[in-house]
């Protein structure tokens, strides 16, 4: 039998590392399993490689999952941003805040973060075991025994899962931690992709794939506006993606999570493309517009407003038959429906993309199993879980892999203090 470790954590993930990080410094002797041949590969693509470590304004209302304010509250508050950044500048990492209040290594580089983990690691031992997909994890007489595939076997007094969840499973997380903790006797939320770009029902597609617009993007679900983000949209040959697409898109996914499709009901993205005015302001400005050009064709008076290839779409949306009809012939109700195409155009949402794209999970080891206080399951002792693999996620802005910290913190604590009892 090989060395019986103090604690196991199988997966070398933003989660797994500060957790061998949090129970090495308290004595206890670590040893991460990780199934890539190298620790904190998804690390690196965080934040478009820069790493959007965490945010100035969290707040327990951008997490999501069954009973999470209540959960989540508890390791968000143990170990908050304030402590995350401490945590991090004593390990060299200076941070600066952007908009909306997300924080970046002051280097622009994800590598930051994953090397002063790495070295962290390095320096307190913890023992990294790379290539090692555990597939199987067996708990008997207070021993856990955990399998790979290739019948590798590593025991351990206590275990804690940090396999994050199915997203980007190129990067590592494929949902194998779900069936650990399933066979263990643990409910898992059946996870669904966020974070994710949306496909449309629109005939307009490849007439705009590759158009990038500012706008205020609302998700609606039957008429109700439920989430809105400011910031850059693209147009695909699928549907839409960008940042203010990614930060609404929950609604798509959760409305079409798998089964529940049938019920999907109407779910609608909204695009205001001129987000400072108002409808009505932007009624006048079109009527000025027209009036004061009665001789110009009406696709062509509106350039400069709008992306030219836009202008035919938006126009059509508007119920525009004849694009080159006189401003002057235009009628005012018409005016109004170009108004309110710019300021509240409508599309219909049928679905996302799936797990290759989605940034995170949403769903996991259903939370009513693992008690809040120490991340510990109810069901095994000994067993603990931090991060994604849990039913948690965050919205877009570092919410993420807060969560990831400060829960990977309060496990790891709890295991190592159950330890030395
Ligand atoms: C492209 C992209 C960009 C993102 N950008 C941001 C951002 O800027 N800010 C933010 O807050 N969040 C971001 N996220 C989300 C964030 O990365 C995750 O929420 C976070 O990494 C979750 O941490 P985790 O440790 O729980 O899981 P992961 O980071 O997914 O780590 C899980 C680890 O476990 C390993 N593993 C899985 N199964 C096994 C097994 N059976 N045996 C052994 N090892 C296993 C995996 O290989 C992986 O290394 C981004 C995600 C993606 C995909």
């Amino acid at each position: 039998m090989d060395k019986v470790a103090d604690l196991l954590v199988i997966g070398g993930g933003a989660a797994g590392m500060v957790a061998a990080i949090t129970a090495a410094r308290l004595g206890v002797q670590v040893r991460v399993v990780e199934r890539m041949s190298r620790v904190g590969k998804k690390l690196l693509a965080t934040g478009n490689g820069r790493c959007n470590l965490t945010n100035m304004k969290l707040d327990i209302s951008r997490f999501h999952g069954g009973g999470v304010a209540d959960f989540a509250r508890v390791a968000l508050e143990r170990f908050d941003v304030k402590q995350t950044l401490a945590f991090f500048e004593e390990l060299g990492v200076l941070t600066k805040e952007e908009d909306a209040g997300r924080l970046f290594p002051i280097t622009d580089q994800a590598t930051t973060i994953l090397d002063v983990l790495r070295y962290e690691m390095d320096r307190l031992d913890v023992d990294i075991v790379g290539d090692a997909n555990i597939n199987r994890v067996e708990y008997k007489k207070n021993l856990f025994a955990c399998y790979t595939a290739e019948g590798t076997e590593f025991h351990a007094k206590r275990v804690l899962l940090a396999t994050g969840g199915k997203s980007y499973p190129n990067l590592g997380s494929n949902g194998g931690g779900f069936k650990i903790a399933a066979a263990l006797g643990h409910h898992v939320v059946n996870p669904w992709p966020v974070i994710v770009q949306v496909k449309l029902a629109v005939p307009f597609l490849k007439q705009l794939d590759g158009l990038q617009i500012q706008a205020e993007v609302s998700a609606l679900k039957n008429g109700a506006i439920q989430q809105k983000s400011r910031g850059e949209a693209l147009f695909t040959d699928y549907g839409l993606s960008g940042d203010a697409v990614l930060n609404v898109s929950r609604v798509v996914s959760e409305s079409y999570r798998e089964g529940h499709e049938a019920n999907a009901g109407k779910v609608e993205i909204q695009l205001d493309m001129f987000p400072d005015k108002s409808e009505a302001e932007m009624l006048d400005l079109l009527l000025k517009r027209f009036a004061a050009q009665p001789q110009k064709q009406l696709d062509f008076a509106m350039v400069g407003l709008l992306h030219k290839r836009l202008i035919p779409v938006v126009l059509k949306e508007a119920g525009c038959t004849d694009l080159r009809v006189l401003c002057g012939q235009v009628d005012r109700p018409c005016v109004g429906k170009i108004a309110a195409i710019l300021k509240r155009w409508r599309l219909p949402a049928i679905g996302t993309l799936s797990w290759m794209h989605a940034k995170v999970t949403a769903g996991g080891v259903d939370l009513r199993e693992v008690n809040a206080q120490t991340l510990e399951s109810r069901l095994v002792p000994g067993l603990y879980f931090a991060g994604e693999v849990l039913d948690v996620d965050g919205d877009s802005g570092g919410f993420n892999l807060q969560w990831a910290w400060s829960s990977a913190r309060l496990a790891a604590q709890a295991a190592a203090l159950a330890q030395t009892r």
